[in-house]
């Protein structure tokens, strides 16, 4: 497979990038690259590039643009999974890890009732993304956004085409594959999934009342990492 590297779209301009850093160094130093070699630059806002190497510095290398791609690798809806932190904080790295890989756009680590992580890695959970992102060949670095309350997500969430609640306690028994039929493909969905100890019975009537559809992931209970998973590749499918 290709590799990827990343340079932020802000510091591409006309038919040049430069390389600099760890990246620069990764690429001299360990993948040993020449002048001529060929490689894939992302810019994280939704360009790839084809580029060929023209200059190999230790620090720098310069690189001129042959093909420029539009969402190369990305899926057409952009998601955002609201998903609530969790006590282990590694188990929210493999979240961000896997739904980065399955395309999703933007991650809300959510506050809920029954929620025990307070504090935020932003920091950890943006590189997490980076490396998932250049990994998996895509060019959207997705959004991890500051911590957020469960009313204040579902006070937002007027302009998904989608919202959903995967509640594991619902009686009527709506996969999300139903809940999407007869309507147009969506362009955006917006995902809650809740804590080790789930969602209350309050939570989810606010989401009801806000237009969130409940939807089951299954008869089987699953762990928080593993609903948004689960869901999230639902509403990415397999494009
Ligand atoms: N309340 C459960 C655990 C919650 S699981 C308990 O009593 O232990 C964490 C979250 O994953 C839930 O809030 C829900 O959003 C989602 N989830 C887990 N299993 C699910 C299922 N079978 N269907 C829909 N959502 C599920």
């Amino acid at each position: 497979m290709s590799e990827y590297f990343y340079v932020p779209a802000e510091f591409i301009i006309d038919q040049h990038i430069a390389i600099e850093g760890d990246e620069a160094k990764h690429i001299s130093r360990v993948l040993r690259k020449q002048p001529g070699d060929r490689i894939w630059v992302v810019d994280g806002a939704g360009k790839a590039y084809e580029v060929v190497i023209r200059l190999v510095a230790p620090e720098m290398i310069e690189c001129e643009i042959l093909y420029e791609h539009h969402h190369l690798h990305e899926p057409d809806i952009d998601v955002t999974l609201a998903v609530a932190q969790l006590k282990n904080p590694s188990r929210m790295d493999w979240i961000i890890e896997k739904a980065t890989e399955l395309g999703v756009r933007t991650v809300i680590p959510l506050q809920t009732e029954r929620t025990i992580a307070r504090s935020a890695k932003e920091d950890r959970w943006n590189n997490i993304a980076l490396a998932a992102m250049k990994q998996s060949g895509r060019c959207i670095l997705p959004k991890i956004t500051p911590s957020a309350n469960l009313e204040s997500v579902i006070a937002d969430a007027a302009g998904y085409d989608v919202k959903l609640i995967p509640y594991e306690r619902t009686d009527h028994v709506l996969f999300i594959a139903e809940a999407l039929k007869h309507r147009k493909p969506p362009r955006s969905a917006l995902i809650l999934i809740g804590p080790e100890g789930g969602f209350t019975d309050d939570e989810v009537k606010m989401a009801e009342k806000a237009a969130f559809t409940q939807v089951s992931l299954g008869r089987r209970r699953l762990r928080t990492e593993t609903a948004a998973i689960i869901a999230l590749s639902w509403m990415v499918g397999n494009e």
